[in-house]
């Protein structure tokens, strides 16, 4: 019998080992299984060579509990091990370098297994005393037994074995009793071992025998050997990736299209993933994609891994260049697994196009439901972007989709600007925002649909990508100015006028919720409405962007501002505009005149003090008497406004359209609607 010291510098690996790796220590099941599945693959490979004649076998591996005696074995008839393999493998390699590599990651100790070939001894996690008993696949072997109870002192000796391969037999731990537990281990094979490819069997198959489950004599084979995505795309049918699909993702509906990924330069990678129907936000679950190294189970933990916005898909990616063992932070940072997500979402993109290509129809069918896919991968992926700029689609609230050129090229000749911008206009709701719609339908112009999730930022990504475009939401402005062709159109009205009127509407708008109102006059179109309310498209897109930034919500919830503007050419403003010319225009010119006058006693008196280089004089009479005299007028405008029902009328037609006329303003409405009749 030979004792030794594994080849570790530093005594208390193990401790190390144990206290690092808690919080995972159930892989250690995934690294014997691998391991073992390894040397069975070994043996396959040497015998295809002709290097080994003997008899393969049944080649499996088995896990098997033995409550009586407190172990857990992992067996295999691989390749097997004789004492210079163990010593070779097992004392030397493992731990070499151990020490600097702990010092240098001591934060991410996980990345310490795999990394350095610890995998082995991850058993240790669970275990106070490991045994492998292994013969070697080499004509005349010997048997050995090699024990280590979790020190750094191992022994190695001969025994008895018949039969070639390797048997791992841990010694549970007090507090790791529960791998004991059949079904305890049968949930960690078919969470890690699900899709290898040696049959890996563990307990009985049950049946249901005397009013309870009881174990058959047949084996329990918990793994597919063959995956789906290990298999020829041009093999495969539909029903076979539903199938799959159905089996990985237990629950679900079924998926409205897959991409099947298939390559081995510049690195191996294989995978199938899956476009979910995503009704609404509560389906967006970022933990759907499983990763694969040859065939071993990783982690369902992708964020950083693939590119951001495939976490909305589902499904799984296979690739040997995926490091097994390792930290996420250590994931992420890795060079291959970058190189494998910007691959991915390449991939994505040529699948799409392709579809896009091949069966327009069929693709803007689907538009709607794949569109949050595709602009969470624009808004979040610069290369993306750019490949996707060709099958992006946009909807007209008719249901016609372009794509950005062709869009381009509809609305060039109607929607430049004075400045030669191009102004896409869009509505976010085609019910709420109908009647402004239809009224820039009645200019001429074309009206996009945009009311996904993203379409906020969509619009402003597309501003900053596009050239000279720009996006107005078709409620941001009379219809006269969404698109401003030229300047300003005037209102026909004297200064004082206006401020008469602006008083005349101000004082009748009805309390709006985190509403308020600024009031304006433009000589729109004797057809059009009598008055508009409108939101300014910064102001709007601000606000909604406040909205949804943590920590922002308190701008959100200022109130916000509203223009009214009133049309001086239609018939109805025209009667009241002349109205109240007749019925207070004398009064209103007399106080403006005398407003007029003390601001200008007032002006002239600082224009003197600054002449003078001194401090402009407190003026406070005179500043009081405007004051006073302002709120006299407002008092005189507001109480003869308040006899003229059809104000009202006018401002409240317009809250109605753009949906603000809510509770009792509307029923005040209603109630008044009924008494003009
Ligand atoms: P890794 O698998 O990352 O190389 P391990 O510590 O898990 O690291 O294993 C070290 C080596 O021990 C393996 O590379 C292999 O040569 C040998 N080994 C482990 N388990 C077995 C087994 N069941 N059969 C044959 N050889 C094994």
């Amino acid at each position: 019998m030979a004792t030794g010291k594994i080849g570790v510098t530093t005594e208390n690996i193990f401790p190390v080992i144990k206290k690092f790796l808690y919080s995972d220590h159930e892989i250690f099941l995934r690294e014997l299984v691998s391991n073992a599945v390894d040397a069975t693959q070994k043996i396959r490979t040497l015998s295809s060579f002709g290097e080994f004649k003997g008899e393969l076998g049944t080649l499996d591996v088995r896990v098997s509990v033995d409550k009586e005696n407190g172990t857990l074995t992992v067996s295999d008839r691989g390749i097997g091990m004789d004492s210079d393999d163990v010593d070779k493998y097992i004392n030397q390699i493992a731990f070499s370098g151990a020490e600097e590599f702990l010092q240098k990651y001591k934060d991410t100790a996980n990345s310490i297994i795999g990394h350095f070939g610890l995998g082995f001894y991850s058993a240790f996690m669970v275990s106070k005393k490991v045994e492998i008993r292994s013969l070697s696949y080499k004509e005349g072997a010997k048997a050995v037994l090699w024990t280590c109870d979790g020190s750094p002192e191992y022994t190695m000796e001969e025994c008895d074995k018949a039969d070639r391969g390797t048997d791992i037999i841990l010694y549970l731990d007090d507090d790791s009793k529960e791998f004991l537990e059949q079904a305890r281990i049968d949930t960690l094979l078919t969470k890690y071992c699900r899709f290898l490819p040696v049959p890996v069997i563990s307990g009985k198959v049950q049946e249901w025998k005397d009013g309870k489950m009881q174990d058959t004599d047949k084996d329990k084979v918990i793994n597919a050997t063959e995956p789906l995505w290990t298999r020829k795309p041009s093999d495969l049918k539909d029903e076979d990736y539903l199938r799959f699909y159905h089996e990985l993702m237990p629950g679900q509906d079924d998926p409205m299209f897959w991409i099947h990924l298939n390559v081995d330069y510049p690195f191996t990678l294989t995978g199938i993933l899956y476009f979910p129907k995503i009704k609404n936000e509560f389906d967006v679950r970022k933990d759907r994609i499983q990763l694969y190294c040859n065939q071993v189970y990783v982690t369902d933990q992708v964020e950083g891994v693939v590119p951001e916005f495939m976490t909305l898909m589902q499904g799984v990616i296979d690739s040997p260049d995926i490091p097994l063992n390792v930290s996420r932070s250590y994931l992420q940072a890795d060079t291959a697994v970058k190189k494998i997500s910007g691959y991915i979402s390449k991939k994505v993109a040529e699948k799409l196009d392709s579809m896009f290509k091949t069966d327009r129809k069929a693709f803007e069918e689907k538009w709607d439901d794949i569109k949050v896919f595709i602009e969470y991968g624009m808004l979040t992926d610069e290369k993306f972007f750019e490949s996707a700029r060709k099958f992006y689609l946009l909807k007209d609230v008719e249901g016609k989709y372009f794509t950005l050129d062709e869009y381009h090229t509809l609305v060039e000749g109607e929607q430049k600007d004075k400045d030669g911008r191009l102004i896409y206009l869009y509505a976010t709701d085609k019910t709420a925002q109908h009647s402004y719609i239809q009224a820039a339908e009645a200019k001429g112009y074309s009206v996009l649909l945009l009311d996904g999730q993203l379409e906020p930022h969509m619009v402003g990504l597309l501003e900053s990508k596009l050239e000279n475009v720009g996006f107005v939401r078709v409620d941001s402005d009379t219809p006269e100015r969404l698109i401003r062709k030229s300047d300003e159109k005037a209102s026909g009205l004297t200064p004082d006028e206006t401020e008469v009127l602006t008083m005349l509407f101000k004082t009748q708008i009805p309390e709006v919720d985190n509403a308020q109102f600024m009031v304006g006059f433009e000589a729109i179109a004797p057809d059009a409405a009598p008055a508009t309310v409108t939101q300014n498209e910064f102001m709007r897109r601000m606000k909604d962007m406040a909205a949804m930034q943590p920590g922002m919500a308190f701008y959100g919830d200022m109130p916000a501002s509203y223009s009214l503007t009133v049309n001086t050419d239609q018939a109805a403003v025209k009667t009241i505009i002349a109205d109240t010319k007749t019925a207070i225009g004398a009064d209103a010119e007399r106080i403006l005149s005398e407003i007029a006058a003390l601001n200008e006693e007032i002006s002239k008196a600082s224009k003197e003090a600054q002449d003078k280089k001194e401090p402009a004089p407190e003026m406070k009479e005179q500043n009081d008497k405007v004051s006073q005299l302002r709120a006299q007028l407002e008092s005189e405008v507001g109480k003869y406004a308040a006899g003229q029902p059809k104000i009202k009328q006018i401002i409240d037609l317009a809250l109605l359209q753009s949906g603000l006329l809510k509770g009792a303003a509307l029923s005040e409405f209603i109630r008044r609607s009924a008494s003009l009749l």
